[in-house]
């Protein structure tokens, strides 16, 4: 087919300029954001975590490296580095990073060996401990959300964490004592069986709250020889701890 000059000179400019187009749009350009999102991890540690006075730095080093994104569904994930939850399905949520933070802080997990997490939920919480203890137990009531967590931490490398589906209100008697337990959903009380299944020198953190009340207390039990000492935080909001025999009513405070 033979074109006459201008109509070549036509198409040729339409082909630069829809390449130029393209370079334009976000993700096809070379300037696309970075997959990694390192930078807004770094932001997220430096500007929400660092000057809220969290010093651990195996905290810290955790957050930095852990990516936030692969725990939250692909709608949230824009946000996943925001300083707030974020809905993970199910009626349940991924804490703030703070929070995250605040408690991993306040377990003091340098030489903790065996941790157990109440309420899996995304597994993001349960990796940031995997990356400073060597075993990490963590139970989840929700079987989907366990599901799609052990496959997020299977993907992302992590082999020392145990995830098992039930009502983590009676911990995990088999692999007790621990070190360090962490309760990621707000109880009336603090349930007994998990204050049994800690160590000597381990210590409990939990909110404690009535369900659906607007703010709980973020309470710390350290075991000591004798009993319990118990520490209040500050106040937080958590989902509530579900109890397999108990159904809470949509509602009630
Ligand atoms: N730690 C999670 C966030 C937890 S949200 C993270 O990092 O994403 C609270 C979770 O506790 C929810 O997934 C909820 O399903 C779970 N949960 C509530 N009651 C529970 C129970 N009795 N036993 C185990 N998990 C429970």
């Amino acid at each position: 087919m033979n074109l006459p000059a201008h109509a070549l000179t036509l198409l040729w400019m339409t082909c630069v300029m829809l390449i130029h187009c393209l370079t334009l749009v976000p993700g096809c350009s070379g300037d696309s954001p970075d997959p990694t999102r390192q930078a807004e991890r770094d932001r997220m540690v430096s500007e929400q975590i660092i000057p809220r006075g969290i010093k651990d730095q195996a905290v810290l080093a955790a957050m930095r490296r852990i990516p936030r994104h692969r725990f939250v569904p692909a709608f949230h994930s824009a946000f996943a580095y925001n300083d707030g939850p974020l809905p993970i399905g199910h009626g349940q949520t991924i804490s703030q990073p703070f929070v995250v933070a605040l408690m991993s802080d306040a377990l003091a997990l340098q030489s903790a060996k065996k941790v157990l997490e109440i309420g899996t939920g995304s597994g993001y919480q349960a990796a940031v401990l995997a990356e400073i203890v060597p075993n990490v137990f963590t139970i989840e009531i929700v079987e989907p959300l366990a599901t799609e967590a052990a496959k997020t931490l299977v993907e992302l490398g992590y082999r020392n964490i145990h995830i098992r589906v039930g009502d983590g209100y009676q911990g995990w008697p088999e692999e007790a004592p621990f070190d360090a337990i962490i309760v990621t959903a707000s109880s009336e009380h603090v349930p007994q069986p998990l204050l049994d299944q800690l160590a000597v020198g381990g210590r409990l953190i939990l909110p404690v709250g009535k369900a659906f009340q607007e703010f709980q207390e973020l309470v710390l039990y350290r075991r000591t020889k004798d009993g319990y000492e118990g520490t209040r935080l500050t106040l937080v909001r958590f989902v509530p701890l579900i109890r397999k025999d108990q159904s809470i009513q949509p509602g009630e405070r």
